[in-house]
């Protein structure tokens, strides 16, 4: 047993990523110092307070850690789960350094998390607690536009952002640029369109990208491209709702769907809307007509399959389940879903891995543009959009006099669009994920890398030394 491990012989959250980080570590001739410096967690705030729910004084357990500081502001999301604990909150946060230096996001990571059951708590509740917690990073400035800038994850999204925004600009009343200390708002609140389903579309736009590599797909004997792929995904929130939905309307086959009480199985695939319809009016995904219940929700990662997508929660992919998983493509669009033992199991039986370093970067990509948005105060498009329309009018009207031919009402619409901010914010998201999902792919033949994860953290940890260089904090 390595001396990472515990007494069950698995090994803790953040040494998962270690491990990770040290098979990559053996592709990069550098000092070691500078590697451990590299992995280490640069500020961690573990923090109590007191919040009166109901006639109870309740004392609540946060945290929020700072990975990197090689580049600022950090960024990371805030989880809301009773498993919230340090180890948690550091690996997520150092998976936020890694996934940044990907996709060419300018931040170090972050992370934070409170340790409640939102859906044991009132909405009244859960805003007093958000909202206390946001003046306890301000005191210890842990928040700003410059220095920390949060962001949704795990039972958390625009209503959370939106408190955390209010409580920031009521305590630094006259920051010009209060808006851009967090991301994920509501679009009325400085949020940007695109952001909501942006993990979900990222994920989406890498899998679709591995798709059309015909190498990749001969490699586990698939057919190129992703319509009539055969999908399973597991968490039905934010991010696997939205991935499930883009897969399911380029044509691959959702044929199973899992969430918490349970999942559903349809061979000939699940309509995403009509599920999601069915989960908001009964509060479970169970029962829905036209699909087989199976109870034991675990069980829906086992299914036959070609691509598996675990959109939930870490390690849901462990050594004791994963001789069983049958997927020969799976996309970690949750953070960690995947242990170290569970890795090598799955790299034995060739099934290529998608990791979430890269897969689910799309979320902190569009809030990049956000952040981008907030510090320019000024909407995507609104300054080009008219100027575009103006040039295409222009563009068309000689086309048609030297063609001597008029185009159709429908097809001048078309042409003579002008980007608004949702067509930048996703297009900028697609060249994002494409060029990132290339970069990957090249390190790793170049290196003759085994998998994807460990050319991702090639690329990425390149990435931060070339920043800390440039620093000159490494000589
Ligand atoms: P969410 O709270 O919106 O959704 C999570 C879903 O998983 C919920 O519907 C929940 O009921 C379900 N779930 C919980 N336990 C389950 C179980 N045992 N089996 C099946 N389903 C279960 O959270 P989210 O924002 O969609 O995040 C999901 C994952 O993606 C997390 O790992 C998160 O860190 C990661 N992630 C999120 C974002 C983002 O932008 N929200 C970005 C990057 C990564």
């Amino acid at each position: 047993m390595s001396k990472n491990q515990n007494k069950t012989g698995s090994y803790s959250f953040f040494n998962c990523i270690e491990k990770n980080f040290d098979k990559a570590a053996r592709f990069i001739s550098i000092e070691k110092g500078l590697l451990e410096q590299i992995k280490a967690c640069n500020s961690v705030y573990r923090m109590h307070f007191p919040v009166k729910i109901g006639k109870e004084v309740k004392v609540i357990e946060a945290y929020r850690v700072q990975h990197s500081h090689h580049k600022l502001p950090c960024k990371g999301g805030i989880r809301y789960s009773m498993k919230v604990n340090q180890d948690e909150i550091m690996t997520l946060a150092a998976l936020m350094t890694y996934k940044c230096a990907i996709v060419d996001v300018p931040f170090g990571g972050a992370k934070g998390g409170i340790k409640i059951d939102p859906q044991t708590i009132s909405s009244e509740n859960i805003e007093k607690i958000t909202r206390r917690y946001t003046s306890e990073l301000i005191k210890k400035n842990f928040i700003g536009p410059g220095i920390d800038v949060p962001a949704p994850d795990y039972g958390t999204g625009e209503k959370e952002m939106s408190w955390i925004f209010d409580t920031f600009l009521s305590l630094r009343s006259g920051d010009v640029d209060a808006l851009a200390c967090v991301t994920g708002k509501p679009i009325s609140q400085g949020g940007v369109r695109g952001r909501k389903e942006a993990t979900g579309l990222g994920v989406f736009y890498g899998i679709r990208e591995l798709c059309h590599v015909k190498e990749e797909m001969y490699s586990v004997g698939l057919d190129v491209g992703l319509v009539g792929k055969k999908i399973i995904i597991q968490g039905l929130g934010n991010v696997g709702y939205h991935a499930a939905s883009f897969f399911h309307e380029s044509g691959a086959i959702i044929i199973a769907l899992a969430e918490r009480e349970g999942a559903i199985y349809n061979k000939k695939g699940l309509n995403v809307s009509k599920v999601f319809l069915h989960l908001k009016n009964n509060g479970s995904i169970l029962n829905f007509p036209e699909a087989k219940n199976i109870e034991n929700t675990e069980k829906a990662l086992e299914l036959e399959c070609d691509i598996l997508i675990p959109a939930a929660l870490e390690n849901v992919i462990h050594k004791n389940n994963a001789n069983r998983i049958k997927a020969k493509i799976i996309g970690e669009a949750a953070n960690g879903p995947i242990t170290p033992e569970a890795d090598e199991i799955l790299d034995k039986k060739g099934v290529i891995i998608v990791p979430d370093i890269y897969l689910n970067a799309g979320g902190v990509t569009v809030s990049y543009f956000e952040w981008l948005k907030n510090l320019s105060h000024v909407r995507y498009g609104r300054m080009e959009k008219k100027f575009r329309e103006n040039v295409n009018a222009e563009f068309l009207k000689v086309i048609e006099t030297v063609c001597k031919k008029k185009i159709s009402i429908e097809e001048k619409k078309m042409i003579l669009r002008g980007p608004r901010e949702i067509d930048l914010v996703r297009s900028g998201l697609e060249d994002t994920m494409i060029n990132g999902f290339h970069k990957i792919r090249d390190i790793k033949k170049s290196l003759k890398i085994e998998n994807m994860r460990t050319a991702a953290f090639v690329l990425s940890i390149n990435k931060i030394i070339d920043s800390y260089e440039k620093l000159g904090i490494f000589p």
